[in-house]
């Protein structure tokens, strides 16, 4: 049966996660028909709870979430923990130590992602987007060899049918309709580990301020995360090599149990503490195979975003980070072919390319990272190296780690710090050009090139959310490339946002 008038909309969203939610407001916001289809009903439950400043000042700013995060009472993160490399001592870092987010914005929040996903998505509705909860896709409708729409079950298990000029696929890591643009899911040699988390009622805490910093612990199977998400809540992981399947298969709590009784630093901080046993957090949890990237990002009438496209590694809590980023990318792109300014290949060739350098990113200081024969001093000057961001090798390291060179920032409240912003992007761009070669350890995505670039995307970002409009006229990421429209809610030529 042909769908109802009612069943046709400009975008079709799949998936309520931070993704969808983000790239659906973005859209309707521009006055567009947008629907999104989420399988289940919220709150429901999600790993990834450790977020960025550049997610928390930056995509949430954008989109007016800021003062909601607020009042649910988060858990402030000012930096991290870790016992990890050569050094048998802990070391730590603070947001604060880059004067870029120095001041009230250098924290991002631990969450509970069942609180966190339902405020992005209440937002969304808030927006005009149509939101439907307890609907899964089944399938994706082609004609002509371009998608043009969706069957999905409701939430009375009725067939239906909806149609759009774009379907979005943020439907996760999980997503069985990926396959629709084409191309492969290439799995990461490099990162096959294996995940197995749980929760306990409180557990120790850092002296405050740090209390709320995340703590990651290298021991002999892998690394542990020690989360504090409030009081009397802390998710606590183990991520281990593909070795450990058969022992966290055969009993995930054990195995879970076992690993965290055999980290002493670890195994001090849970002394007495009881695992939760009640609720979305009595569960222990197990997750393998999160490492891969599309071959490709889009395909006519179909875009992939957040983790539905890539994912890189829990370690520097990027994916939440990643997914709002490809969001406002993609949002970009849609509204520009909907307005009918740009053609698709140009509009989504931009969304594309910039998308996968910022996996790029992560994906080639992560490797590094992983090498526990280095010491920290080692880990910041490598920073240093990829981004040539920051006075020293720590402040590169942090900004990094903050989510700051991946170009979706808006970190800064000072106007001392915005200027300094201003006045360095020139001299990040030379030199990180100067250290395009001096690396082997490559990926297939990362050109060190364009860093520079996502830099200064990152401070127009900045100033947008602050301020509502560009600090400086942006510079295209590519030779030939696009730049954010004035309101940032589309592409542009560079020449039409000058003037
Ligand atoms: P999701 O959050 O997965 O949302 C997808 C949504 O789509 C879901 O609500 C799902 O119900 C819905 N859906 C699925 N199929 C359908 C369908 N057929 N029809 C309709 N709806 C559908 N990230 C961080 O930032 N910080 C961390 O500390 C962190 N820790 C992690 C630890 C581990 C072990 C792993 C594996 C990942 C971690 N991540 C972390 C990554 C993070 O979980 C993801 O990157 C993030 O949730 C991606 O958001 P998303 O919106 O793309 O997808």
């Amino acid at each position: 049966m042909p769908p109802s008038e009612d069943q046709h909309f400009d975008v079709v969203v799949v998936g309520g996660g931070p993704a969808g939610s983000t790239v659906s407001t973005l859209i309707a916001r521009q006055g567009h028909r947008v629907l999104l289809v989420e399988k289940q009903k919220f709150p429901r439950y999600q790993i990834g709870e450790s977020l960025l400043p550049s997610t928390v000042h930056g995509v949430c700013r954008i989109l007016g979430v800021a003062e909601a995060l607020e009042r649910a009472g988060f858990k402030r993160k000012l930096g991290g923990i870790f016992k990890w490399g050569a050094n048998p001592e802990p070391w730590d870092f603070s947001f604060s130590v880059s004067p870029r987010l120095a001041g009230p914005t250098s924290f991002a929040y631990q969450v509970e992602r069942s609180k966190f996903d339902s405020i992005l998505l209440d937002n969304s509705r808030r927006s005009g987007v149509d939101v439907r909860e307890g609907c899964a896709v089944s399938e994706i409708i082609e004609e002509d060899g371009r998608v043009v729409g969706i069957r999905y079950t409701d939430d009375s298990g009725q067939s239906r049918e909806a149609r759009a000029r774009y379907v979005v696929d943020a439907s996760g890591n999980g997503s069985r309709i990926h396959r629709f643009v084409g191309g492969k899911r290439n799995y990461s040699d490099f990162f096959r580990n294996i995940a197995v988390f749980g929760y306990f009622e409180g557990g120790g805490r850092m002296p405050k301020p740090k209390d709320g910093n995340i703590f990651s612990v290298a021991f002999d199977k892998g690394w542990i995360w020690y989360i504090p998400l409030a009081d009397n809540l802390t998710s606590v992981g183990a991520v281990v090599g593909r070795e450990n399947v058969k022992e966290i298969q055969d009993d995930p709590a054990a195995a879970w149990r076992r690993m965290l009784k055999s980290c002493p630093e670890i195994d001090a901080l849970l002394d007495g503490v009881d695992q939760v046993s009640e609720g979305q957090y009595a569960e222990v949890r197990v997750r393998k195979d999160w490492s891969y990237w599309k071959d490709s990002f889009w395909s006519p009438g179909m875009i992939l975003v957040g983790d539905a496209a890539c994912f890189v590694d829990p370690v520097f809590s990027s994916g939440v980070h990643l997914a709002t980023y490809s969001a406002l990318l993609a949002a970009r792109s849609i509204n520009s072919c909907l307005d009918g300014t740009l053609t698709e290949d140009r509009s989504f060739g931009e969304f594309e390319a910039r998308y996968r350098r910022e996996y790029g990113l992560f994906y080639e200081f992560l490797v590094s990272f992983y090498d526990m024969h280095r010491d920290e001093q080692s880990y910041f000057w490598k920073a240093k190296k990829i981004t040539n961001c920051g006075d020293s090798d720590l402040e590169a390291f942090v900004e990094l780690i903050g989510g700051l060179v991946s170009g979706d920032t808006s970190l800064v409240s000072s106007d001392a710090a915005i200027a300094r912003l201003t006045a360095t992007s020139a001299e990040f761009e030379t030199a990180v050009r100067s250290s395009k070669d001096s690396d082997d350890l490559g990926n297939p995505f990362f050109e060190a090139e364009s860093i520079g670039a996502i830099l200064s995307e990152g401070a127009n970002l900045q100033g947008r959310a602050m301020f509502g409009e560009p600090i400086e006229p942006e510079a295209p990421l590519f030779t030939g490339g696009l730049v954010a429209s004035k309101d940032g809610m589309s592409w542009a030529e560079p020449a039409d946002v000058r003037n």
